[in-house]
Formats: C-alpha cells, sequence, structure tokens
C-alpha cells in the first residue's frame, strides 16, 4: 500500500477537504498513474451530496483522470512508463458478460466497478482523480495521443465519451439535424463532436448568454429554452436531441421538436424523476433512450477522434482549494465549460 495526497467528502453535502488515502500495490497487470489533471463532472456533484441515493464516504471524486504512467506491473503490455494515459468512470468489470464481451463494459451485467463511490473486486473502496495517483488495471487505461494536452484531454474521459457514444450510435453525421440540450460540460463537448461528425448542430440552452461560444465551438444555430417561441419555431425538427440537462425537464416539450422516427436521448442524470405523456412518443414513432459513458475500446477512439480533429475540452483550470467553490459554481451553470483541478496543488 502507498499513501497518497487526496481530496476527499468526509460525509455527504461536508465541503471536500484535503486527506490521505492508500492505493493498492501495483499488481501483475496494474500501472501506476501519476494524475496530473481531474476534471470535476457534474456527477461528482450528485454522488458527493447524496443526490442519487446513499454513497460511501470518504468519497475521493473525479472520473476525469489525466496522467503519466510512472511503474507498469510485469504483465502490462500495452503501457510502458512515461506513457500519456487516461481514466474514466470505470475501473473494472466482469470481462465475460455478453456485453463486456462486446466491448461494452459500461452494461456489463454484473454492473462495471466505478472509479469512485464502488467496491473493487477485494471489497475494498475505490478512490477517483482528485488525488496524485492512482493504480489501474491496465485493460481499463486508455492512451493519450500526443496532439493533445493533457488537461484539456481530461474532460474526455467522461464529458467526451458520453457524448460521443450516443452521437456515435444514433448516427449523427452529414444530413442529420442534431440539438445538444444543455451548454455544460457534457453539452459543449456534444456541440464540438456533433459538428466534427458532420451534423447540423442546434444548441438548446436555457439562456442566449452563452450563443456566442456555442457558435465558436460549432454550433449552427443557437436557441433559448425559457423563450416559448423557440418551441413553436422548431416543433418537428430534429433528428436527434441528446440532452444533458442535470435537472428534471419537460419531456413532452422537448420529443415535439423532433421529427418523425426522431430519437430523444437522455444522458443527464437529474435526482428526482420525470414524467412523460405517452403521446409525445406515440405520434410520429419517436423513440425515447438513453446512453450510459461508453465502452474502453470506443473511449479510445473518441480521444483519437478528437486528436485527429484537433480539439479537446474548454477548460477552466482551478487548484485543489477551489473545488468546493467550483461545485457550487457548476450547480448554477456558471461553468465554462469544464473544471479542471491542477492535482500538484492537492
Ligand atoms: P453541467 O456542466 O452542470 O451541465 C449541465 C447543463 O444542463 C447546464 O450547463 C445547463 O445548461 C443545463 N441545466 C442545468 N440545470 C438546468 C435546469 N434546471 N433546467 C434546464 N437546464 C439545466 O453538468 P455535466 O457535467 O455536463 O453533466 C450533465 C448531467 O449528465 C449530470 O446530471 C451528470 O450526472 C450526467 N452524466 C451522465 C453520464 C452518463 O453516462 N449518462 C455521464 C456523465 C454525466 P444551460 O446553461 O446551457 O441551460
Ligand atoms: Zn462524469
Ligand atoms: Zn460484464
Amino acid at each position: 500500500m502507498t499513501t497518497v495526497a487526496a481530496y476527499a467528502a468526509p460525509a455527504a453535502k461536508a465541503p471536500l477537504e484535503r486527506t490521505t488515502i492508500e492505493r493498492r500495490p501495483v499488481g501483475e497487470n496494474d500501472v501506476l498513474i501519476e494524475i496530473k489533471f481531474a476534471g470535476i463532472c457534474h456527477s461528482d456533484i450528485h454522488q458527493a451530496r447524496e443526490g442519487w441515493g446513499e454513497a460511501m464516504f470518504p468519497m475521493v471524486p473525479g472520473h476525469e483522470i489525466a496522467g503519466i504512467v510512472t511503474e507498469a506491473g510485469p504483465g502490462v503490455t500495452k503501457f510502458a512508463v512515461g506513457d500519456r494515459v487516461g481514466v474514466g468512470c470505470m475501473v473494472d468489470s466482469c470481462r465475460e458478460c455478453e456485453n463486456c464481451k462486446a466491448g461494452l463494459e459500461q452494461y456489463c451485467t454484473q454492473g462495471n466497478v466505478g472509479t469512485y463511490n464502488a467496491l473493487d473486486k477485494n471489497g475494498e473502496p475505490t478512490y477517483g482523480g482528485y488525488s496524485t495517483h492512482i493504480v489501474v488495471d491496465e485493460a481499463f487505461t486508455v492512451r493519450i495521443p500526443d496532439g493533445l494536452a493533457l488537461d484539456e484531454a481530461a474532460p474526455l474521459l467522461c464529458a467526451g465519451i458520453t457524448t460521443y457514444s450516443p452521437l456515435k450510435h444514433w448516427n449523427a453525421g452529414p444530413g442529420k439535424k442534431v440539438a445538444i440540450l444543455g451548454m455544460g460540460g457534457l453539452g459543449h463537448m456534444g456541440v464540438k463532436i456533433a459538428h466534427a461528425l458532420g451534423a447540423e448542430v442546434t444548441v438548446l440552452s436555457q439562456s442566449l448568454r452563452k450563443k456566442d461560444d456555442g457558435l465558436k465551438l460549432g454550433a449552427d444555430h443557437y436557441y433559448a429554452t425559457s423563450d416559448p417561441k423557440t418551441f413553436e419555431e422548431l416543433r418537428g425538427s430534429f433528428d436527434l436531441i441528446l440532452s444533458t440537462v442535470s435537472a428534471p425537464l419537460d419531456l413532452d416539450a422537448f420529443l415535439s421538436l423532433l421529427r418523425m422516427d426522431g430519437a430523444f436521448v437522455n444522458v443527464g442524470a437529474p435526482e428526482e424523476p420525470v414524467s412523460l405523456n405517452l403521446f409525445s412518443v406515440i405520434g410520429g414513432r419517436k423513440t425515447l433512450a438513453g446512453s450510459g459513458i461508453g465502452g474502453i475500446q470506443e473511449t479510445q477512439e473518441m480521444l483519437d477522434f478528437c486528436a485527429e480533429h484537433g480539439f479537446g475540452a474548454e477548460i477552466e483550470l482551478i487548484s485543489a482549494a477551489e473545488i468546493n467553490e467550483a461545485y457550487e459554481r457548476v450547480l448554477s451553470s456558471d461553468v465554462r465549460y469544464r473544471f479542471v483541478i491542477d492535482t500538484a496543488t492537492i
């Protein structure tokens, strides 16, 4: 065991504070990663405040990890000391079920092992990226291409893959009208990726405050959902709506914006249930679907895609002492567009 520095929530709703945690010894197939940067995902806040239900404390959040390999176990074949690597939302899965075998470890029928707020196969709690080091099986580690700066790459490990996977699955591309709902951490990556895939991109945000940024990131159109005229004007227009909204929303109103056979795909994970009038999907044969992060192979594909297209995330780099303040800013939609912790400050 190695003792390393971390930032942890000692209890639900308590502010995060500096502490130390134990990392397991580097095993046969493990890499030891010196974490350089860790993104702050809204999921960190949902979990640290028990918005999704009972959680494990102390909690070291962080599943957008970018760093350098500083040690590799004897069985490691994919990575060597000095490699630039990333770790996302999961650090293990059963590896044997149908979904794992198909490269969809996020949908492991036994449940994947979360990077934090979870127990590993030995029953030990997992701790995430708000920390200086982490030990991870190489099978759940991905390579960060040279063209991507590590700080701008970190958010790709969750915000990037969570938007890339459904955009690919629902065929966002040339000739498709795609709306991205919510312009936060996930949403701004959704805009960049959908644009890079060749789709016609519309941002649906609560206000027009971030319109200039949205257009710069690749959106063709930008509308405020606070304006009722938006819903009249855009009625029946989208092939795909990707919702990244972290709070409950009026599904019926957004389903009315789909054209026939269009799909509303939700990745936002609000703390309360939402209601739905089923007639909203009957008329126009519409699809209402969800999507969770992405598999390891697809995460690598997404990183390579972003590097090829020359973009990472838009970030605001912060020190560890600013984490609690950053949480409040995320909660008030005041994030442009991902907070990333410089882990050297922990
Ligand atoms: P974020 O940076 O806070 O972005 C969420 C955006 O939603 C905000 O920027 C805001 O966009 C919009 N929004 C917030 N409150 C709203 C409200 N009351 N009504 C309407 N719009 C609202 O969060 P994030 O890190 O992108 O995460 C978004 C959600 O996805 C979270 O619930 C997170 O837990 C979930 N998530 C899911 C997965 C998955 O695998 N499915 C993975 C990662 C995260 P505007 O200011 O533009 O309106
Ligand atoms: Zn996340
Ligand atoms: Zn499995």
